[in-house]
This record gives C-alpha cells, structure tokens and sequence, in this order.
C-alpha cells in the first residue's frame, strides 16, 4: 500500500506523522527515530540501537556516552 499525504511544517520544523503511516512501519510512541537527508529527501527511520565497536544489539549499556555492549566494555577496560 502506498500512502501520500501533505503536511504543513510549523514555526519551529516540527510535522505530525498520521496515525496510520506509523503504524505501517511499527512507529511506536515514545520510540527514537533516525532522521537523515539522502538525495534531497528526509528520510525517516526506526533507530536501531547497537553497539558503536560490534554492532551487537543485545546486553547494550551506555559508556562513556556511547552505546556499548558488555563484551566491549569489558574490552576497554582490560
Ligand atoms: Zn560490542
């Protein structure tokens, strides 16, 4: 199924994603979105969480201010 709709941007850039376009992608309340320009276009995404050093996605914990798994934190810290 494809959905179009057109939105108005406010005063300070923000748009409202309708009810049924999120839902077609599992957009979840509350949830972080990854948000990138490619080829003129805003592209808008889940945020997948995963290690900065692995790429796990498992037995994640902020370090340092990044996103680490447990086997890298113990890693860094040998
Ligand atoms: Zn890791």
């Amino acid at each position: 199924m494809i959905y179009k709709t057109y939105k108005p941007i406010d005063s300070v850039g923000r748009i409202v994603i309708p009810k049924d376009f999120r839902d077609a992608v599992g957009f979840k309340e509350f949830e972080d979105l990854l948000i990138e320009v490619e080829d003129g276009k805003i592209v808008l995404s889940k945020a997948e969480l995963n290690c900065v050093f692995c790429g796990k996605t498992s037995g994640l914990r902020s370090y340092m201010g990044k996103t680490v798994c447990e086997n890298c934190v113990k890693a860094l810290n040998s």
